[in-house]
């Protein structure tokens, strides 16, 4: 089966293209289900490059009118890719519960800090927040509200070495997808970033390979993530390169409808 859960809209304001184009892309690249999952919009904060809260109910009501039209076609499941708040816990349940998301995908961009109520990963101050960073995945999969981690290893995009934090961070992540039962995601998107410099040497930002390697140790549930900005990125190059490296590390991708 050819399945992808991570694909964005116009809406997220850095991709492109509509609910329709990806779903006419998916029908043309002989996919059996097509999650879509934009970047989500919070009622009474605007992160910026990603959905308008306004926009929400366009968003689930052209979904569910496409999801019958192509009924014959292709599974279409509606699904928001959005970061753990813990003082958002009402938005999630009524996202899951009164408007009926399919899914949710964690994909933790940001995390809540004391003192800095958002903090952006991307701005690590040091790997220690790698560290943060796993533990407010970790509190985040423990609400049961997520299908999904996307990107699990983001941080290793920051310009550090490997060292202690992120051995440590890792662990703290693959324990909670363990015991959470959560699906973990090698997104194809890092790759599409290429191969930088990094101070400990050269290497794609994410997935980091270290880390890829725990995860076929601990023997986790794995998907790829087209992490599509575009319909072309349903099926990629980088989607092919994505399958062959969890190949090369012993790791068979869930190649099914996980929903
Ligand atoms: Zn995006
Ligand atoms: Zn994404």
């Amino acid at each position: 089966m050819k399945v992808n859960y991570h694909t964005h809209t116009y809406r997220c304001k850095h991709a492109g293209g509509s609910e329709k184009d990806y779903i006419d892309a998916a029908v043309e690249k002989k996919f059996d289900v097509i999650g879509m999952s934009d970047h989500a919009p919070f009622p009474d904060y605007d992160f910026g490059y990603r959905m308008a809260y306004d926009e929400l109910d366009d968003y689930v009501n052209t979904l569910s009118i496409l999801k019958n039209d192509y009924k014959n076609r292709i599974k279409v499941y509606t699904g928001l890719e959005i970061e753990y708040f813990p003082h958002y816990t009402s938005y999630y349940e009524e996202l899951l519960i009164r408007i009926g998301m399919d899914y949710l995908i964690l994909g933790e961009h940001m995390y809540e800090k004391e003192h800095e109520l958002y903090k952006n990963i991307y701005n690590s101050d040091s790997t220690e927040c790698y560290v943060e960073y796993a533990n407010a995945i970790n509190q985040a999969l423990r609400t049961g509200y997520f299908k999904i981690l996307a990107h699990p290893d983001l941080c290793m995009l920051c310009n550090f070495a490997w060292d202690y934090n992120c051995d440590k961070a890792l662990d703290i992540i693959v324990d909670a997808v363990a015991a959470t039962g959560t699906i973990i995601e090698y997104n194809a998107n890092g790759l599409r970033r290429g191969i930088q410099e990094f101070p400990d040497g050269d290497r794609y930002p994410y997935p980091h390979r270290k880390f890829w390697t725990k995860i076929a140790d601990a023997k986790l549930p794995v998907i790829v993530g087209a992490d599509a900005h575009s319909p072309e990125q349903l099926w990629d190059d980088y989607l092919a390169l994505a399958y062959s490296n969890l190949d090369k590390i012993g790791i068979n991708p869930l190649q099914r409808d996980i929903l």
